[in-house]
């Protein structure tokens, strides 16, 4: 039996971020104004991000070196383990190898730190004291509000009514490190006022609570905006995932047939794969497989054009896979995947058909959720689940067939402040939403 945890040390931490600009065999469109509809330039983001972020959004450089400290502080957590699934492989009784990377040893228990604590470095290092961002489920939230107090910054996080009221704890979290929340839509900003008039029930969304934090940092000298997702940069900070595997693999003597990733706006899976895809590119033979919610098929379903990020209409306009920036998905439990559009470096090689992408049922993802932790152990996060749930049926698939494959897949968080998700799923009460539809 091979190990069943690849544990790197301190010192195998990457001191430098892949930047798949830089190998991409087509190159991204550019992001236009909001206004004018053209092309936007680094002036153009100034009054909500610091310059070493702008940088990072456009470079073609391939490597781009982690500053001393934010080494420092992804040294509490980082190298994150990868694990070989032997019990769940034993459980399924297939021949594949199964292999994941475990992001949830942060202290926000999911990926989301290794680029909340790098923007808040950049942020500081420019002055700013100040960063205003939105949560769904509440992991960016607590992921920024984790970096932001490392970095003595002030907090302030909007987040979507829904969660803030079905998931106090996540709240509780960001305010044990020092952040101010508010549920979104707020009367805080204009537009949230505005929602608010139309409809003093709405429950918010992500694309709603985006706005909010964005017209907060743009209308305060003092404060910035921050994105947990979606952006060139926080794939780049995410590559730090994939890098560790690709090494712990070398150390297992393994390489994936098929990496799987859930897929919100694309943070994990581009961190995980992206590493991989340089090969691929390369000519080496690798799948690499987005799973969405059926309730939110953004790259299923979706049309690939020019859309904004916010439902207000104020972030430049990206060309990706879209549902409509005023498209409100269904309330399933994976609340990070909850987002209409999605990365364009994501949307790009979905597009040219170097990624694959499927969507799933709820039911079915909490089911291989508690295949998982009742042979792994760990309760995963059900944005997570997705990506389990897919790679069992791989695992499955192999098993049909007798073909040796070994399967990588992103376990991007724990589900211990979800547990109210598994409470609904053990009881039944959990609603399998389809894209646009009513429910069943
Ligand atoms: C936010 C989140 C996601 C989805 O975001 P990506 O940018 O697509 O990775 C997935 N898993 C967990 C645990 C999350 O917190």
């Amino acid at each position: 039996m091979t190990d069943t945890k690849i544990q790197l040390s301190e010192k195998d931490i990457p001191t430098k971020w892949y930047n798949i600009l830089a190998d991409l065999p087509r190159p991204l469109d550019p992001p236009l104004h909001p206004g004018t509809k053209e092309p936007i330039g680094p002036d153009d983001l100034a009054p909500l991000f610091p310059m070493g972020l702008i940088e990072q959004e456009v470079s073609t450089e391939r490597w781009i070196s982690i500053p001393e400290e934010v080494l420092d502080i992804y040294a509490l957590f980082r190298p994150s383990p990868l694990f070989r699934a032997h019990r769940l492989e034993a459980a399924l009784g297939t021949p594949a190898k199964i292999y994941y990377k475990y992001e949830g040893v942060s202290p926000a228990g999911s990926h989301k730190p290794n680029t909340a604590i790098a923007q808040a470095y950049y942020n500081k290092a420019e002055g700013i004291k100040r960063l205003a961002s939105e949560t769904g489920a509440g992991q960016w939230g607590s992921a920024l509000s984790l970096a932001c107090n490392y970095f003595d910054l002030e907090c302030m996080i909007y987040m979507v009514k829904v969660s803030y009221e079905q998931k106090p704890y996540r709240r509780s979290l960001m305010e044990v490190w020092g952040a101010t929340v508010t549920p979104s839509p707020s009367n805080l900003t204009e537009y949230g006022r505005k929602v608010l008039e139309a409809d003093p029930d709405s429950m918010g969304s992500l694309g709603m609570a985006i706005s909010e934090a964005v017209e907060d940092a743009a209308s305060k000298s003092d404060t910035n905006y921050a994105l947990g997702s979606v952006l060139n940069h926080v794939l780049l900070h995410q590559t730090v995932i994939g890098l560790e595997t690709k090494k712990q693999l070398e150390i297992a003597g393994d390489y994936p047939d098929v990496i799987v990733g859930c897929c919100g706006g694309g943070s994990n899976l581009g961190g995980l794969a992206f590493p991989f895809l340089a090969d691929k590119f390369a000519g080496k033979e690798l799948r690499v497989v987005a799973v969405e919610p059926k309730a939110c098929p953004t790259l299923t379903e979706g049309e690939c054009r020019y859309d904004f990020g916010d439902s207000a209409g104020m972030t430049p306009l990206v060309n990706m896979y879209t549902l409509g920036h005023d498209f409100i998905p269904a309330g399933i439990h994976a609340g990070g995947l909850r987002y209409h559009g999605d990365s364009a470096i994501i949307s790009n090689l979905y597009k040219d058909g170097l990624i694959e992408a499927v969507a799933c049922h709820q039911n079915p993802v909490f089911e291989a959720a508690l295949t998982f932790a009742r042979s792994e152990g760990t309760v995963p996060a059900p944005e997570s689940a997705h990506a389990i749930k897919v790679a069992i049926d791989e695992a499955l698939k192999a098993k049909e067939t007798g073909e040796s494959k070994t399967i990588l897949f992103g376990l991007s968080g724990h589900g211990y402040f979800d547990l109210s998700a598994y409470d609904a799923y053990l009881a039944g009460k959990l609603v399998d939403y389809d894209y646009a539809k009513e429910p069943k």
